[in-house]
């Protein structure tokens, strides 16, 4: 999938859009989801332009891919969820119910995440 300039990320990135920034770094920015899931419920994204997981581990730069992963990591010990743990989930493509086509963390934390994932057929 190509990347798409007007996904709402890439708008967010741009500043065309309104954002609760929690964190920024050179490749890097992490802001509060609009539609918390949980008490702390926050967003990690690469400023590349990246369509999800696939395309980021296939051309991203080793420092954008070290980048994304120290600041989750980070995020999450500012935002006190290292002690009561917390969730990260990332969404990819069709089956992944990805929403949103620009590759995105999602840290979930503040109250239990519950089971990993409802069970389904396996066909
Ligand atoms: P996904 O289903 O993994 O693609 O997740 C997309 C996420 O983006 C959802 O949790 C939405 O609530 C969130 N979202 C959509 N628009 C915005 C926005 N303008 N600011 C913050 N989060 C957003």
């Amino acid at each position: 999938m190509s990347y798409d300039n007007d996904n709402i990320f890439a708008k967010i990135l741009r500043g065309e859009i309104p954002n609760n920034t929690v964190y920024e770094d050179e490749h890097v920015l992490a802001f509060h989801d609009i539609t918390p899931q949980r008490p702390v419920h926050i967003l990690v994204i690469p400023k590349g332009a990246y369509v999800n997981m696939d395309d980021f581990t296939a051309k991203a730069s080793d420092e954008e891919v070290i980048a994304l992963m120290r600041a989750s990591g980070k995020i999450a010990r500012d935002l006190g969820l290292a002690e009561t743990g917390y969730r990260v989930i990332n969404n990819n493509g069709d089956d992944g119910h990805q929403e949103v086509q620009h590759l995105h963390l999602h840290i979930l934390g503040g109250a239990p995440a519950g089971p990993m994932l409802k069970k389904v057929s396996a066909g």
